[in-house]
């Protein structure tokens, strides 16, 4: 691993197979993380980010790739190849946030009971008394009041029940935070605390995270970084800021054209995306977004672009990058 990686994903390809059809959920996706940094990963819904996530913490088996990890004792490891003990020690340190809330918290047991579970099961042996005192601090951390413990989830709102997922998820001490579409389905203003929140976290306990959602809006807000994901593929990694300011892709430029601007003077013209995905079981020849892409020449149906650093940390998959100039968003007064 290069020095100063926590994570390093490497062409990290997830296939499903069912009755004689596969699926490319993940196609070759590579791109390496820094301790303390907040990876945003966007794209429309069914473009591979969860599956992405899933595999990144071994949720899912992958087809093909490399998930190199610096554990916190400094070793370096593939996460996917290591045997079961391993990945039991190293699941503590890579943990996941969900969307839904209320689907992953067991309705019939206490606030305490459910916070407390990945103690239980990662510390078989830690006294009752300290994991009810890591359970309490945990629960101070997030903002729940300690003395609410006792109560079941369903006497909490959709924000409440977000901090208790996130404490189930930090209990443990992770390093890596996987967030998938983790305030999606809060309102505007209870995603603006959850957000706050998770970077409070994040500077109190060292969090790195990757957060992985449809609404660019959050992810620019919160990121140091962001992918964009098209059909299984990474086509755009960069800082934030280059990426919204100047998009080197096609897709990430319609994808920013039909983010809301609070701004009435700034004028973006939206770009309509022609069409539906395709089918992830019938990939289209060449460029896989030649089939909605307004740039698209004969050479984009027949060869696939492979991914380019065009500038510092810039990646790019698109044949034209150097020649379009792309419009994003302006930061300027
Ligand atoms: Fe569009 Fe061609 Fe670039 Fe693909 S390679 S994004 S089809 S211009």
């Amino acid at each position: 691993m290069e020095q100063g990686n926590i994570l390093e994903v490497k062409h990290l390809h997830k296939r499903f197979s069912s009755k004689g059809v596969t699926v490319k959920a993940v196609t070759d996706v590579s791109f390496n993380v820094k301790p303390g940094e907040t990876i945003g990963i966007v794209g429309e819904s069914g473009c591979g980010k969860t599956t992405l996530g899933r595999c990144i913490v071994h949720a899912y088996d992958a087809s093909e790739g490399e998930v190199m990890y610096r554990t916190r004792a400094g070793e370096e490891v593939d996460f996917l190849k290591v045997d079961k003990k391993k990945r039991k020690e190293i699941r503590k340190e890579i943990q996941m946030i969900f969307q839904d809330p209320y689907s992953s918290l067991d309705p019939r047991m206490t606030v305490l009971d459910i916070i407390k579970e990945p103690l239980k099961a990662n510390y078989p042996r830690m006294p009752k008394a300290e994991m009810d005192r890591r359970v309490k601090d945990m629960a101070q951390k997030v903002g729940l009041n300690p003395s609410y413990l006792m109560r079941y989830p369903h006497a909490f709102s959709g924000g409440q029940r977000q901090r208790i997922g996130i404490a189930r998820a930090l209990v443990v001490g992770p390093q890596i935070i996987v967030c998938d579409e983790a305030v999606s389905a809060l309102d505007v203003s209870i995603q603006a605390q959850v957000i706050n929140l998770l970077r409070d976290l994040q500077k109190d306990m060292n969090l790195t995270y990757l957060f992985i959602s449809h609404d660019l809006s959050v992810v620019e807000h919160i990121s140091d970084k962001v992918g964009v994901m098209y059909l299984g593929r990474l086509i755009e990694f960069s800082k934030t800021e280059d990426l919204f300011e100047k998009p080197l892709h096609p897709y990430t430029e319609a994808l920013l054209s039909a983010v809301p601007v609070a701004d009435p003077t700034v004028q973006m013209e939206r770009i309509a995306l022609e069409g539906e995905i395709p089918n992830p079981a019938n990939t289209p020849s060449g460029c896989f977004f030649h089939t909605r892409c307004r740039y698209c020449t004969e050479k984009c149906r027949e060869c696939a672009p492979d991914a380019r650093e065009l500038k510092p940390g810039h990646y790019v998959a698109c044949h034209y990058a150097e020649e379009l100039n792309l419009k994003g968003f302006s930061y300027e007064e």
